[in-house]
Protein backbone atom coordinates (compact mmCIF):
# COMPACT_ATOMS: atom_id res chain seq x y z
CA UNK A 1 0.00 0.00 0.00
CA UNK A 2 1.01 3.51 -0.72
CA UNK A 3 -0.53 5.04 2.43
CA UNK A 4 2.48 4.66 4.83
CA UNK A 5 1.97 7.98 6.30
CA UNK A 6 -0.22 8.05 9.27
CA UNK A 7 -4.13 8.62 8.85
CA UNK A 8 -4.34 10.89 11.64
CA UNK A 9 -1.96 13.78 10.75
CA UNK A 10 -2.39 17.03 12.46
CA UNK A 11 -3.87 18.72 9.07
CA UNK A 12 -6.24 15.79 8.93
CA UNK A 13 -7.41 16.12 12.74
CA UNK A 14 -7.66 20.11 12.55
CA UNK A 15 -9.78 19.59 9.47
CA UNK A 16 -12.17 17.31 10.73
CA UNK A 17 -12.37 19.56 14.18
CA UNK A 18 -13.30 22.50 11.67
CA UNK A 19 -16.19 20.30 9.78
CA UNK A 20 -17.64 18.87 13.23
CA UNK A 21 -17.79 22.38 14.49
CA UNK A 22 -19.79 23.59 11.44
CA UNK A 23 -21.85 20.63 11.95
CA UNK A 24 -21.33 18.41 9.16
CA UNK A 25 -21.24 14.83 9.89
CA UNK A 26 -18.55 12.51 8.18
CA UNK A 27 -17.14 9.16 8.13
CA UNK A 28 -13.15 8.56 7.56
CA UNK A 29 -11.56 5.54 5.90
CA UNK A 30 -14.31 4.60 3.54
CA UNK A 31 -13.89 2.31 0.99
CA UNK A 32 -14.70 3.86 -2.06
CA UNK A 33 -17.62 1.78 -3.87
CA UNK A 34 -15.91 -0.69 -6.56
CA UNK A 35 -12.34 0.04 -6.03
CA UNK A 36 -10.80 -2.75 -3.44
CA UNK A 37 -8.40 -1.33 -1.15
CA UNK A 38 -8.92 2.35 -1.61
CA UNK A 39 -10.24 4.88 0.84
CA UNK A 40 -11.81 8.23 0.94
CA UNK A 41 -10.34 10.07 3.86
CA UNK A 42 -13.67 12.42 4.83
CA UNK A 43 -16.65 10.77 3.34
CA UNK A 44 -19.91 12.84 3.33
CA UNK A 45 -21.95 9.61 2.28
CA UNK A 46 -25.41 11.44 2.55
CA UNK A 47 -24.11 14.07 -0.05
CA UNK A 48 -21.55 12.04 -1.72
CA UNK A 49 -18.83 14.07 -1.16
CA UNK A 50 -15.58 12.55 -1.11
CA UNK A 51 -12.51 14.49 0.54
CA UNK A 52 -8.76 13.75 0.33
CA UNK A 53 -6.04 15.27 1.99
CA UNK A 54 -2.92 13.76 0.40
CA UNK A 55 0.72 13.74 1.91
CA UNK A 56 2.87 15.81 0.14
CA UNK A 57 5.33 13.52 -0.51
CA UNK A 58 3.42 10.37 -1.17
CA UNK A 59 1.19 12.53 -3.07
CA UNK A 60 3.91 14.58 -5.23
CA UNK A 61 2.68 17.89 -4.11
CA UNK A 62 4.59 20.09 -6.91
CA UNK A 63 5.95 22.39 -3.72
CA UNK A 64 7.02 19.90 -1.06
CA UNK A 65 7.50 16.43 -2.89
CA UNK A 66 11.33 15.97 -2.77
CA UNK A 67 13.44 13.55 -4.59
CA UNK A 68 15.21 11.17 -2.94
CA UNK A 69 18.95 11.01 -3.92
CA UNK A 70 19.35 7.15 -4.05
CA UNK A 71 17.15 5.06 -5.82
CA UNK A 72 15.92 8.28 -7.57
CA UNK A 73 14.32 5.83 -10.34
CA UNK A 74 12.65 3.55 -8.39
CA UNK A 75 11.11 6.46 -6.28
CA UNK A 76 9.74 8.48 -9.19
CA UNK A 77 8.14 5.31 -10.79
CA UNK A 78 6.55 5.06 -7.50
CA UNK A 79 5.10 8.67 -7.01
CA UNK A 80 3.88 8.51 -10.51
CA UNK A 81 2.14 5.39 -9.85
CA UNK A 82 0.96 7.28 -6.77
CA UNK A 83 -0.30 10.25 -8.58
CA UNK A 84 -1.99 7.76 -11.17
CA UNK A 85 -4.11 5.85 -8.43
CA UNK A 86 -5.45 9.31 -7.48
CA UNK A 87 -6.37 10.45 -10.62
CA UNK A 88 -8.01 6.67 -11.40
CA UNK A 89 -9.56 7.08 -7.50
CA UNK A 90 -10.94 10.77 -8.37
CA UNK A 91 -12.06 9.85 -11.97
CA UNK A 92 -14.16 6.71 -10.88
CA UNK A 93 -16.23 8.34 -7.65
CA UNK A 94 -16.88 11.51 -10.37
CA UNK A 95 -18.42 8.72 -12.46
CA UNK A 96 -20.21 7.53 -9.85
CA UNK A 97 -21.91 11.08 -8.97
CA UNK A 98 -19.48 11.69 -6.08
CA UNK A 99 -17.90 15.51 -5.39
CA UNK A 100 -14.16 14.42 -5.50
CA UNK A 101 -12.60 17.30 -3.31
CA UNK A 102 -8.56 16.95 -3.11
CA UNK A 103 -6.25 18.84 -1.24
CA UNK A 104 -2.60 19.09 -0.27
CA UNK A 105 -1.82 18.02 3.45
CA UNK A 106 0.37 21.21 3.23
CA UNK A 107 -3.37 23.67 3.06
CA UNK A 108 -4.74 25.55 5.47
CA UNK A 109 -7.15 23.60 7.52
CA UNK A 110 -9.34 26.71 8.01
CA UNK A 111 -9.19 27.01 3.39
CA UNK A 112 -9.92 23.24 3.22
CA UNK A 113 -12.83 23.33 5.76
CA UNK A 114 -14.20 25.85 4.07
CA UNK A 115 -14.31 24.78 0.63
CA UNK A 116 -15.88 21.37 2.18
CA UNK A 117 -18.92 23.50 3.75
CA UNK A 118 -19.46 25.29 0.62
CA UNK A 119 -19.42 21.62 -1.67
CA UNK A 120 -21.52 20.52 0.74
CA UNK A 121 -24.08 23.58 0.53
CA UNK A 122 -23.99 23.34 -2.93
CA UNK A 123 -24.88 20.13 -3.56
CA UNK A 124 -28.04 18.50 -5.01
CA UNK A 125 -29.04 16.39 -2.10
CA UNK A 126 -28.32 18.79 0.40
CA UNK A 127 -30.80 21.13 -1.74
CA UNK A 128 -33.29 18.06 -1.74
CA UNK A 129 -32.98 17.82 1.62
CA UNK A 130 -34.12 21.53 2.53
CA UNK A 131 -37.34 21.69 0.43
CA UNK A 132 -38.33 18.34 1.83
CA UNK A 133 -38.04 19.81 5.06
CA UNK A 134 -39.52 23.19 4.91
CA UNK A 135 -42.72 21.25 4.52
CA UNK A 136 -42.01 18.42 7.68
CA UNK A 137 -40.43 18.15 10.66
CA UNK A 138 -38.53 15.01 10.98
CA UNK A 139 -37.92 15.54 14.90
CA UNK A 140 -41.30 15.73 15.87
CA UNK A 141 -43.51 13.31 13.44
CA UNK A 142 -46.58 13.44 12.77
CA UNK A 143 -46.97 17.26 12.89
CA UNK A 144 -50.30 18.98 12.57
CA UNK A 145 -49.83 20.55 8.59
CA UNK A 146 -50.07 24.12 10.64
CA UNK A 147 -46.84 23.63 12.17
CA UNK A 148 -44.13 25.98 11.07
CA UNK A 149 -42.04 24.47 8.17
CA UNK A 150 -38.45 24.32 9.25
CA UNK A 151 -36.42 27.03 7.26
CA UNK A 152 -34.25 26.05 4.37
CA UNK A 153 -31.24 27.41 5.27
CA UNK A 154 -31.41 25.90 8.45
CA UNK A 155 -31.02 22.37 6.96
CA UNK A 156 -28.90 23.54 4.40
CA UNK A 157 -26.19 24.63 6.75
CA UNK A 158 -25.81 20.97 8.17
ZN1 LIG B 1 2.95 20.32 -0.11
Amino acid sequence: MSRQVSRDTAPEVAVRRLLYAAGLRYRLNVPVPGMRRRTIDIALSGSKIAVFLDGCFWHGCPDHATQPKSNTEWWRAKLDKNMARDRETTEHLQAEGWTVLRFWEHENPQMVAQHVIEARRRTPHAARVSSLCQNRDWRAWPRPHSAAPTSASTWARR
